[in-house]
């Protein structure tokens, strides 16, 4: 056992031929040895798709909702389609050797593979997810920044990929050291055309009125499995739940508001753009303890 431990998958996609005829559905490895080559499209270009799913008490949450937006994402990317079959069972094996801990993570990657073989390449890693109370509990400041792109960005220009989860985050991460350089956590992208999009590596819920409201899904933005199961909670406790096209006068007039994402889970937000927010704690509470105890 290690703290991390990495399944290499013989044949991610059924359409492309496995990597060896004569092996398992995947071999054990050790992290960054060997295994993936420096010639790989995921490497080299960001060409390929990823998920990574919060693992509790050894048991992937959300997990069918994130082997379909794999399969959506490698789709919009032209990749073979993913064996979800094989996925899910490389998943729950390495979420198995794990040791014992209460909250790791998953992270599957699927990449066009080695230039010139046309064979897509596959892994999975599975290790313990960094301490989240802060976020969880004090809540984060973040700033909004322009993304660039209109909000029916996805319509007008699908090769752009948004909306999909590509391995090309090099945009979101320098989002998240711009947010730091102004002071804040993390940053909440706007689009050209003044609508609230998403987080660096997150969604946004709203409560407005007793309402839970988040961005719609269809403005380039990623349909998080976290957010759908928020709405559930809500759905359960009798708030009802809106997906809308939110601009800033919205984000500002809200009566609190989250940044949700596997791993982090549900992160109050006290400061947009340096203006104090109010915060619903107890809330917040509650919908971490749902999260906390998916079963499924
Ligand atoms: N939006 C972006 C850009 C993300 O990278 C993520 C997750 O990493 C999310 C939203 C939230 O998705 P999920 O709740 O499925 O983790």
């Amino acid at each position: 056992m290690t703290d991390t431990v990495l399944a290499v998958l013989n044949q991610p996609s059924r359409a492309a031929a496995p990597h060896d005829p004569e092996a398992d559905a995947f071999i054990w490895a050790k992290p960054l040895e060997e295994h993936i080559q420096v010639m790989d499209l995921g490497l080299t270009r960001g060409d390929g798709v990823f998920e990574t799913i919060t693992v509790i008490d050894g048991r992937p949450q959300a997990l069918e909702a994130h082997l379909a937006r794999f399969g959506r994402s490698a789709a919009k990317l032209d990749l073979p389609e993913p064996d979800l079959d094989a996925w899910r069972q490389a998943i729950e094996a390495a979420c198995a050797r794990l040791d014992p801990v209460r909250e790791a993570y998953a992270k599957t990657v699927l990449t066009r593979g080695v230039e010139g073989l046309g064979r897509p390449t596959g892994w999975v890693y599975a290790a313990p997810s960094a301490d989240q109370t802060r976020d969880r509990t004090e809540g984060i400041g973040v700033v909004t920044l322009d993304r660039g792109y209109r909000h029916d960005v996805e319509r007008t220009s699908p090769w752009l990929l948004q909306g999909a989860k590509t391995l090309s985050y090099a945009v979101n991460m320098a989002g998240l050291r711009e947010a730091v350089r102004r002071g804040a956590d993390d940053a909440l992208f706007v689009s050209t055309d003044g609508y609230v999009l998403e987080g660096t590596r997150a969604n946004l819920i709203m409560s407005v009125g007793g309402r839970f409201v988040t961005p719609r899904t269809d403005i380039g933005i990623l349909d998080g499995t976290t957010q759908a199961d928020v709405f559930r909670f809500a759905e359960q406790e009798g708030i009802e739940t809106a997906y809308e096209l939110v601009t800033l006068d919205d984000l500002r007039a809200a009566d609190a508001l989250w940044l949700v994402s596997s791993i982090r889970q549900a992160a109050p937000i006290h400061t947009v753009n340096g203006v104090p927010q109010e915060m619903d704690l107890g809330m917040t509470e509650r919908i971490n303890d749902f999260l906390l105890s998916r079963q499924d």
